[in-house]
């Protein structure tokens, strides 16, 4: 090979294309070769459910590029219908098959980089094959269903999966006329979010007339007498359908490199160091297929995201090439947008720190608006942050909202992978107009309400201790809001009428403050502390509550 680097990539997607990209950024003499097994590189899997839902119409805005683009523009051959079989370690060679003509053959490589991704999952049940059955991985996946909507025109559909692939589809077959049922093994929607914040995902899809059955799995699908489907459930339901979608998440293509005898980790995905290099000399992993560091909990996790697997495709190049390019893990930044609400989340979630086994954390919750309440469109933003105690680093945030969900979290995501604290966000200079924001951002609230707790100013109470507790509950809003509704055994001393009423309380029991969203309940709060009482606020309010005691 007379020292020309010959580097062989296996997958043509997100991460495949954008090391082989990188790689001819970096080194012009190089031999480069795609594989890829389906008919496109670099497609836009992102976008196929919009394609289902023809808001994006035309299927050729999703590829992203083509073989003779690759080729013309990078010199870089793409081999499209050609599937790689095996890797012989030892020798540097893949075996290929040309899936249109059968042929076999056999490819030398100096590196071998593998972005094989990961395959949806399909549990082995009864009826998992019949048609009207569908995944959603790739275009001839998508341009499948789009063609079993114009040929049968089916009225119900059935989602089996609420993370926000299933979701997605769920909102584009609604667009496409279907009525839709939204499945799913856990009680919640959104498994990114904690409970008590997909609370307000769920109420919105229901409004959109999104039929949630939820914390109930699928056991098997079985053919109606009418032609149709009907879906089977642990506890007995059985939903009728014209079609299934499945979007039970994916499993981490890792049997080329299994059989390799590549270390797989013990989620599934290749084991790769922080250069992406696998166990095997020679040979890097990228994508969907790997497992990488979570950078809040510090274990290894699955991520199949876009983002990610197109970083780590550039990591994988730089260090083929000889560059110290380090992957510094993964903060599992995401968003999603479901029916014009924008539900986004980064770093850990609560129930991700407890199955972490991470216990020296707490959370604020606000609800603020995305920007100035005084100009037009103001909309109320969920948010909650989670941070360690004592020290105050950011360890995660969600936020849930029609507007500027996305925007926060983006902010929050950047101070998680800088390991920033409480206080920085509590200082974080951002930009201001009354249209876009306010003058004290909910970034910088949700930093302030930390701080707050941190430095000793706010005791916090949790919703989860409020059945049974022998503290006095007391909401501090108008009349007129508690009489609209209540947490039971609470009573109601307005904030106005507080420091006049305050000999009505007990000192020697704690009291537990709260009102609508958090700020006036903080208010009485500081009166009531310096009065000498023990207080303590349920944060977020009545908001908040929804979101617990649904
Ligand atoms: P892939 O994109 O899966 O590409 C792997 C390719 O390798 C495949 O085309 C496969 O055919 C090929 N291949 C596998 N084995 C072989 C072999 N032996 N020989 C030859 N070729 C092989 N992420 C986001 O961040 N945001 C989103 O909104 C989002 N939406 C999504 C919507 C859908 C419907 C889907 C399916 C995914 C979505 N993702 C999203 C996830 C994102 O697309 C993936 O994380 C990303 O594409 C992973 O890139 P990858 O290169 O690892 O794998």
């Amino acid at each position: 090979m007379g020292g020309q680097r010959k580097v062989l990539i296996v997958g043509g997607v997100a991460g495949g294309a954008s090391c082989a990209a990188r790689l001819r950024r970096l080194d012009e003499q190089a031999r480069i070769i795609v594989f890829e097994r389906g008919p496109h590189i670099s497609y836009a899997n992102c976008g196929l459910p919009y394609f289902v839902g023809e808001v994006i119409t035309e299927e050729e805005s999703l590829l992203l590029a083509s073989p003779e683009l690759f080729s013309r523009q990078f010199n870089i051959e793409v081999r499209v219908h050609h599937e790689v079989t095996r890797i012989d370690a030892a020798g540097r060679e893949i075996a290929a098959r040309d899936l249109h003509s059968g042929r076999s053959y056999s490819e030398p490589y100096t590196s071998l980089v593998l972005a094989p991704g990961a395959s949806p999952v399909r549990p082995e049940i009864p009826g998992i094959d019949s048609p009207g059955v569908f995944s959603v991985r790739n275009v001839p996946d998508s341009r499948a269903i789009r063609g079993w909507i114009s040929t049968r025109s089916p009225k119900r559909a059935v989602v089996v999966g609420a993370s926000y692939l299933g979701l997605e589809m769920a909102e584009n077959l609604a667009r496409r006329g279907l009525s839709v049922t939204v499945v799913d093994l856990l009680a919640q929607v959104m498994p990114v979010l904690d409970p008590e914040m997909a609370e307000p995902v769920s109420r919105h899809l229901e409004t959109h007339r999104v039929d949630l059955h939820l914390g109930d799995g699928m056991t098997a699908i079985e053919r109606s007498g009418s032609g149709g489907l009907v879906l089977l459930t642990s506890a007995g339901a059985r939903l009728p359908a014209d079609m299934i979608v499945l979007s039970l998440g994916a499993k981490p293509e890792v049997q080329l490199a299994r059989d390799a005898g590549i270390d797989i980790g013990r989620l599934g995905g290749i084991r790769v160091d922080d250069s992406m290099r696998t166990s095997t000399p020679g040979i890097w992993a990228v994508g969907d297929a790997v497992e990488v560091r979570n950078i809040v909990t510090g274990r290894p996790c699955l991520l199949p995201l876009a983002g990610p697997a197109n970083r780590q495709g550039r990591v994988a190049a730089d260090s083929i090439c000889g560059r110290d390019t380090r992957f510094p893990g993964v903060a599992g930044t995401s968003v999603c947008g479901i029916f014009g609400l924008t539900v986004a989340a980064t770093g850990a979630s609560e129930k991700a720190l407890i199955a972490a086994g991470i216990r020296q954390y707490q959370s604020v919750f606000l609800h603020p608006m995305q920007h100035a309440s005084y100009y037009p469109g103001a909309r109320r933003l969920h948010m909650k942050l989670v941070f360690s105690v004592p020290e105050g680093r950011i360890l995660g945030a969600q936020a849930v909202g029609e507007e500027g969900a996305d925007k926060r979290i983006d902010v929050i995501a950047m101070a998680v992978q800088r390991g920033a604290t409480v206080f920085d966000l509590e200082e974080a200079e951002l930009c201001y107009a009354p249209q876009y924001g306010t003058a004290k951002d909910p970034v910088n609230m949700a930093g302030m309400i930390a701080a707050n707790v941190l430095r000793g100013d706010l005791l916090l109470a949790r919703w989860q201790d409020l059945e049974g507790t022998a503290a006095v509950l007391v909401d501090v809003r108008d009349p007129h809001e508690f009489a609209a509704g209540h947490i039971d055994g609470a009573m109601n001393i307005p904030l106005g009428e507080f420091r006049q009423r305050l000999t009505s309380l007990p000192r020697h029991k704690e009291i537990w403050v709260h009102c609508a969203i958090g700020q006036r309940a903080y208010y009485a709060a500081r009166i009531l502390s310096q009065e000498g009482f023990t207080a303590r606020l349920l944060p977020g309010g009545y908001e908040t509550y929804w979101g617990y005691f649904p």
